[in-house]
């Protein structure tokens, strides 16, 4: 339990902040002055992400706030680890309605337990009044030329996906719509609350993408659906793709609750999955296979990489032959001036 302060001010929340913030080695100051110090190793070069989380655009607004801390640095994390990084230090600029001592705890809760599973140092940030608005960047090293660039992907490759898709939308679509789905026994409740943890507790995938690094070509993770980001791997790439749809993996509790074509719409347009999506020669098929055992993560082949310059899905399961299947929407985009016919007020997205 902590003790709130009647009324803390904002360097009472800085002291609240540096006093459960964990240093490293590499920090020569942190949280205190008008700037953090930093050791930099030569021969590494420094992987640099930003992403802010605004209530009610990037998470439900009853969501809880150790929640919206673990989320806060996991999509961050989810970046670093798309380029491969290995992630070291973060800052944190926190705008906050009200100075309520107990909120801030609660966020630190689950900040600064992912940031302890990844060894990642707290060392500065900025605190101020305004909307409840969480903007965090992440540092990280990779070795020169080893990081993973939307660019790399090569006519031929296969294109492969961690974990599963569309569980985090699916939990959205649950928040926002109460009474989704029918089914009112306990399995089908289970199945919703882990897929609303999947939305409020996204596992950014470091271990796997500093494995990777080096090894495969392009990668990016899926923040605003599989379509829309490997949209953006094809026009870095200067390339096409096919996804296979019966390829794309399924979570049991999707399938459980949502039926097969909002499902496959959700997987390839839903986003928050913060998966790593990534293009590798068909030769490390079999490497592949092992480094999923090896770091117990799933991972799925579910597309080619060819001329043109889009992502197109295929009604059809792995290397099979099928019509083209058009999704309603390919991903979130922010200012969209065409957007979703029937768009959610809070939607997700980084
Ligand atoms: P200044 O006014 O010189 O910018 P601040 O009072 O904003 O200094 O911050 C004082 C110290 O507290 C700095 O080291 C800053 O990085 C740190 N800090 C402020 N807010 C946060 C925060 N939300 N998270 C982590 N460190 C913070
Ligand atoms: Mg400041």
């Amino acid at each position: 339990m902590h003790d709130a302060p009647p009324d803390p001010t904002e360097f009472d929340l800085i002291r609240r902040i540096r006093q459960r913030a964990a240093g490293r080695d590499d920090v020569v100051l942190g949280i205190g002055d008008d700037a953090a110090i930093l050791d930099a190793a030569p021969g590494r070069q420094l992987v640099v992400a930003m992403d802010t989380l605004n209530a009610g655009i990037h998470f439900p607004l009853d969501t809880a706030p150790a929640d919206i801390g673990w989320k806060a640095l996991a999509v961050n994390l989810s970046d670093l680890a798309a380029m491969g990084a290995e992630p070291a230090w973060c800052t944190l600029s926190l705008s906050l309605p009200e100075r309520d001592g107990p909120w801030l705890d609660g966020f630190l809760d689950g900040f600064l337990a992912l940031a302890a599973a990844h060894g990642v140092a707290l060392v500065g940030g900025d605190t101020t009044r305004g909307p409840l608005s969480v903007c965090v960047t992440a540092h990280g090293w990779v070795t020169p030329a080893a990081a993973l660039r939307r660019s790399a992907a090569c006519v031929g490759d296969d294109v492969w996906i961690s974990g599963s898709l569309g569980d985090a939308a699916a939990g959205l679509r649950f928040a926002l719509a109460p009474g989704e789905p029918a089914e009112d026994d306990e399995r089908t409740r289970a199945a919703v609350r882990g897929l609303r943890d999947r939305l409020d507790r996204p596992t950014p995938r470091v271990a796997l993408g500093r494995a990777l690094a080096g090894r495969v070509h392009a990668a990016i993770d899926v923040s605003d659906g599989l379509l829309a980001d490997l949209d953006h791997v094809c026009e870095a790439s200067g390339v096409g793709m096919r996804v296979w749809a019966g390829a794309l993996p399924c979570s049991p509790a999707l399938s459980e609750t949502v039926e097969a074509d909002l499902r496959r719409a959700l997987q390839l347009g839903g986003g928050d999955d913060y998966e790593l999506c990534f293009t590798a020669p068909t030769a490390l098929r079999d490497a592949l296979g092992e480094l999923s055992l090896a770091l117990a993560v799933p991972l799925s082949r579910i597309g080619t990489v060819g001329v043109g310059e889009r992502v197109r899905v295929i009604d059809a399961g792995l290397d099979q032959d099928g019509p083209e299947w058009v999704p309603p929407r390919r991903g979130y985009v922010h200012f969209d001036p065409d957007p979703d016919p029937t768009p959610d007020p809070a939607r997700e997205r980084d």
